[in-house]
């Protein structure tokens, strides 16, 4: 996604968050494959804890679906769909990941701010990034700022998307990890392990928000010296 030849040496600020990004993404491989062995005591599967922290919350109109994908797990707030990779696994990580997926189904019952911004801004987002780098090479070829400054709003917007979806994620493992806690729905040794598992999911997210900030920052420097 970056231009490193045409950047210059400014692309080597890219360097840390890069290196955390990898990081980030063998931590959550291997602490996903290491607790999606291991299994909870109870033997309640991930569905059901979803849908019993649903209820609990008040929540009866959300649907529980299986998404074929690995690490796809989510929660579709257009159409009330909480997706989950691994449905009927009783596995620390498939419990703690749809206690988290639920905790998004709440934020979105309960008029959570930040993520109805992160709902609104997800098309502009996509719209930006997809047209941010045709922009700013149209800039540098026709030597026209007008491009560049499109270019740079473009790009913005997706880094705000990265920025916005720090606080929604947090919030949602925080509320997974209370809500295990107070429904007994894990013991106290796999609510240890569960905050590890999304401890790591949650690292991917700041790694991409790093890299998404210092990329902008890139560009801008770029951009002032020409
Ligand atoms: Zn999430």
């Amino acid at each position: 996604m970056f231009m490193p030849f045409v950047m210059g040496p400014s692309f080597l600020i890219l360097l840390p968050a890069l290196g955390l990004a990898i990081y980030a993404q063998y931590r959550v491989k291997s602490t996903y494959s290491r607790y999606s062995r291991v299994s909870i005591a109870s033997r309640t599967t991930a569905a059901q804890t979803a849908k019993q922290i649903l209820e609990r919350a008040g929540i009866y109109d959300v649907t529980i679906q299986g998404v074929k994908r690995a690490l796809a797990d989510h929660y579709d707030p257009r159409n009330k769909v909480l997706r989950l990779s691994a449905p009927e696994s009783t596995s620390i990580a498939a419990v703690g990941v749809a206690a988290h997926e639920a905790g998004h189904a709440i934020q979105h019952a309960r008029g959570y701010r930040p993520l109805a911004l992160r709902t609104t801004i997800v098309p502009l987002a996509n719209f930006g990034s997809q047209l941010a780098f045709p922009l700013l090479f149209a800039g540098m070829i026709f030597r026209h700022p007008t491009f560049i400054t499109a270019g740079i709003f473009a790009f913005s917007l997706a880094v705000l998307f990265t920025l916005i979806t720090l606080p929604v994620e947090f919030d949602a493992s925080r509320k997974a990890v209370v809500t295990l806690r107070e429904m007994a729905l894990v013991t106290e040794d796999e609510l240890g392990s569960v905050k590890k598992v999304l401890s790591a999911a949650a690292l991917t997210y700041v790694a991409a928000a790093a890299m998404a900030a210092l990329q902008l920052l890139m560009i801008l420097s770029f951009s002032r010296r020409r």
